[in-house]
């Protein structure tokens, strides 16, 4: 039914960059039905989900959606897929993102963008971003071309797509999921996640997700629990905050109504709901948008036309450099390099990136001691629905916008999730955003079940 459903949708939604020829797919589905039968059951046996482009994946072509990667076929697995694939979990496809993951709109991937399966009541006719830069994965996720999908997410990748296309989005915490084979683009900040049609979905897959890789520096060796036993668990006599500082002026009444909406349904499923304070939102967006791109120029330096990836020829070594970046890479991506490069520059590293650092650190303790006293926040996942294609594109701090909600638990390395709640008056999906203490994704889990 999903290889049906990718016959017929991909080619309007433009969801999955590379799908798999159909009798492979099918092959591992019998391979998952044979090790069922034979009583050695995985997590996810059968289960159909699309990989987002940005993880490597054996012998398929993964392109981070970016010409400089077009031919890339990784020789090796990453971690996640690996790790999906020993529970039974059959791949599709590698599904559309931004390019290199940044954006917020799917608007900048190499291979077009990817456009929503949800349209406007008023104007069906107007095609709309499924959100970023994870937009191929929510929007395959939400026409039913996949069960559930990887997404990542740096500063809202995961939740803000999976909130504009009606589905579950959660970030883990920071160091849950390992980053080996994962495309890198702010390596501080990147965490991968499941994108689902439920919270319990959520939880099953993060279980075959997660886990520690020495691989990884950053990954945690935590023991990874049943996290979908936490959804239909209780939540009464649960804190929950609710931080003024995201009640920003400019937003939308009808937001601003999901959200209260979201709070009375807390109560009333007895859980204890408080006011708090994160002094350092506001400063969130100006540090996540210097620290992203410093590591981003990083990062991308590797992508120099000699090793892998495109390869333009010239007559000298700084040639080919400079040809191969200048073809293989995209506006938006070059934005970012010129931005970070910038930050670190000699004479700016300390007015730019340093402080950015100092203003995150700034940003966790807002976090720690707002848990001390709640074991949740909750607040909305993005400050409006989906936009139309186009929207935005001349205006990129107001693209960066998008982000406000998100950008704060990425900086502090918390986990959260979106959670589809309703639809606004144009019948488009929005979405509320639970965010954890570290490493407590289980009672997260829980009050997104309370609130599906
Ligand atoms: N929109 C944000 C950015 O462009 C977040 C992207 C992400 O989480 N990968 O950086």
């Amino acid at each position: 039914a999903h290889l049906d459903a990718i016959t017929r949708l991909n080619p309007a939604l433009n969801a999955y960059i590379t799908t798999l020829p159909a009798q492979d797919v099918l092959a591992a589905a019998d391979a998952a039905d044979a090790r069922y039968a034979a009583g050695n059951p995985g997590l996810m046996d059968g289960l159909p989900i699309g990989i987002k482009d940005l993880f490597c994946t054996k012998g398929v072509r993964t392109t981070a959606a970016s010409k400089i990667l077009a031919d890339f076929v990784p020789p090796y697995e990453s971690t996640v897929t690996a790790n999906l694939l020993r529970e039974g979990a059959v791949f599709l496809g590698k599904t559309n993102l931004d390019e290199f993951a940044m954006g917020s709109a799917n608007m900048s991937s190499a291979f077009g963008p990817a456009t929503n399966p949800w349209q406007k009541a008023s104007d069906p006719s107007v095609a709309l971003v499924p959100g970023g830069s994870s937009g191929g994965s929510s929007a395959a996720v939400a026409a039913g071309l996949a069960l559930a999908a990887t997404g990542t997410d740096t500063g809202g990748s995961i939740r803000q797509p999976a909130a504009y296309c009606g589905i579950v989005g959660l970030k883990p915490t920071y160091g849950r999921c390992s980053r080996w084979g994962v495309i890198a683009y702010a390596s501080s900040l990147d965490q991968a996640g499941p994108m689902t049609r439920s919270v319990a979905d959520a939880g099953l897959m993060l279980q075959a997700m997660a886990g520690f890789d020495e691989r990884d520096s950053t990954s945690s060796n935590r023991p990874v629990p049943a996290f979908h036993e936490a959804v239909g668990k209780s939540v009464k006599g649960l804190r929950v905050g609710i931080p003024a500082e995201y009640r920003a002026p400019g937003l939308p009444a009808e937001i601003q109504a999901m959200w209260d909406q979201g709070i009375a349904w807390l109560k009333d499923a007895g859980c204890e709901v408080v006011d708090v304070s994160l002094p350092h939102t506001r400063y969130g967006l100006t540090s996540y948008y210097i620290i992203a791109p410093a590591e981003c120029s990083s990062n991308l330096a590797r992508y120099d036309g000699i090793r892998f990836g495109t390869r333009v020829d010239a007559p000298s070594l700084d040639g080919v450099y400079e040809a191969s970046r200048a073809a293989g890479f995209g506006p938006e991506v070059r934005n970012r390099i010129l931005m970070g490069t910038y930050v670190l520059s000699a004479g700016y590293y300390d007015a730019y990136y340093l402080k950015a650092q100092k203003v995150r650190t700034l940003i966790r303790r807002d976090f720690e001691q707002a848990f001390e006293n709640v074991d949740v926040l909750l607040t909305p996942t993005a400050p409006s629905a989906a936009f139309a294609q186009g929207e935005n594109m001349n205006d990129p701090v107001q693209m960066y916008l998008n982000d406000i909600f998100t950008v704060p638990a990425s900086l502090a390395g918390v986990p959260a999730l979106s959670v589809p709640v309703g639809l606004d008056g144009a019948g488009l999906p929005l979405g509320l955003q639970v965010i954890g203490r570290h490493f407590d994704e289980e009672t997260v889990l829980s009050i997104g079940g309370a609130l599906e």
